[in-house]
């Protein structure tokens, strides 16, 4: 089987360090094993998300050296056979996987707020920061057909099975999450009638036949619950690998940053593309120092290592 890896930004803000670092991690895991690299528009979030940035994306990875072989290309086009590849086209599949849940009687309809969970204040905080969804708040009498007309005035939530989640992860190594305590049933559909981050991405996952995700950290605790989805929907998990964040001196993140650590900022201070290629090379431990060189040079460099999974902190201008 072909490895398929794929790149999804949200199309809120141009490229930085961070995410052209996790870009250049899923392209050379790919490339050294000859698979297909895919490109993914996430632009569900309508409110965040920023006209033109998905191609100012795609303008900024074509300038560091990376191409992809399906997906959205620059000027409009979009190769491919899972076309369309940008989320906010792709709702009947995120309808149809909703009502495969729900026949397996793995979906319900919430009314609650996350008011009503922040009440819950004696019980311990999740991955949210708000409490589990509690078990007791699922409904006991759903008619078997109820999402023949699904109610428009709730969200829809995905019941969690109990027990640990695990995942072998190249970089950060065995993760394992109990998902129902940790978060509990989760969101699938916002009352509004957005479809949720954790839905979307399962569906196109699996739809596109993704067999590796590479992404950045800051994701690591929706893995698990991503993977419950995938078996609910009686799929097998692609890999998973999660590398570092890149952060400012102060310790926040570079994407949280204005400005300084765009590859359009730093292109505009007469940083090569190369120059920016070998220092992130360098950073995920491939090479011994930051000497400038094309994407493809590292493709025989590529392997996975421990260090990859922790932060790097920009200490000083790596390209002053
Ligand atoms: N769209 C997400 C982001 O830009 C990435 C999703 C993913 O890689 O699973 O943060």
């Amino acid at each position: 089987m072909t490895v398929r890896g794929r790149y999804a930004p949200s199309p809120t803000g141009p490229i930085h360090l961070g995410n052209a670092r996790t870009a250049l991690a899923a392209w050379l895991s790919v490339r050294s094993q000859h698979g297909a690299f895919i490109w993914r528009v996430e632009d569900l979030d309508g409110p965040r998300v920023v006209a033109g940035a998905a191609e100012e994306q795609m303008r900024d990875m074509a300038w560091l050296g990376l191409d992809w072989d399906e997906g959205p290309q620059p000027g409009g086009a979009e190769l491919g056979p899972h076309a369309p590849y940008f989320q906010s086209q792709r709702g009947d599949l995120y309808e149809a996987a909703l009502a495969r849940l729900a026949q397996s009687g793995r979906l319900f309809p919430c009314r609650r707020s996350r008011k009503d969970l922040r009440e819950l204040a004696s019980a311990p905080h999740g991955a949210s920061g708000l409490p589990a969804y509690p078990r007791r708040w699922r409904p006991s009498n759903l008619g078997p057909n109820w999402f023949d007309t699904p109610p428009t005035d709730a969200a829809l939530r995905f019941q969690v099975d109990e027990g640990d989640v695990c995942f072998d992860d190249p970089a950060q190594g065995r993760v394992c999450e109990d998902t129902a305590s940790h978060v509990g049933d989760f969101v699938l559909k916002r009352r509004d009638g957005v479809y949720a981050y954790q839905l979307a991405v399962v569906v196109d996952d699996l739809a596109m036949q993704i067999s590796e995700v590479v992404r950045g950290a800051d994701l690591l605790d929706s893995t698990a619950r991503q993977i419950a989805l995938m078996a609910a929907l009686r799929s097998p998990p692609p890999t998973f690998a999660h590398l570092g964040l890149i952060l400012a001196p102060d310790g926040e993140k570079v994407s949280k940053r204005e400005g300084g650590w765009t590859l359009a900022a730093l292109r505009e201070r007469g940083v090569s593309a190369e120059h920016v290629v070998g220092w992130l090379g360098w950073t995920l431990g491939l090479t011994d120092a930051p000497d400038p060189c094309a994407p493809a040079d590292l493709i025989i460099r590529w392997r996975w290592m421990p260090r990859q999974a922790a932060a790097f902190v920009l200490d000083d201008d790596p390209f002053g």
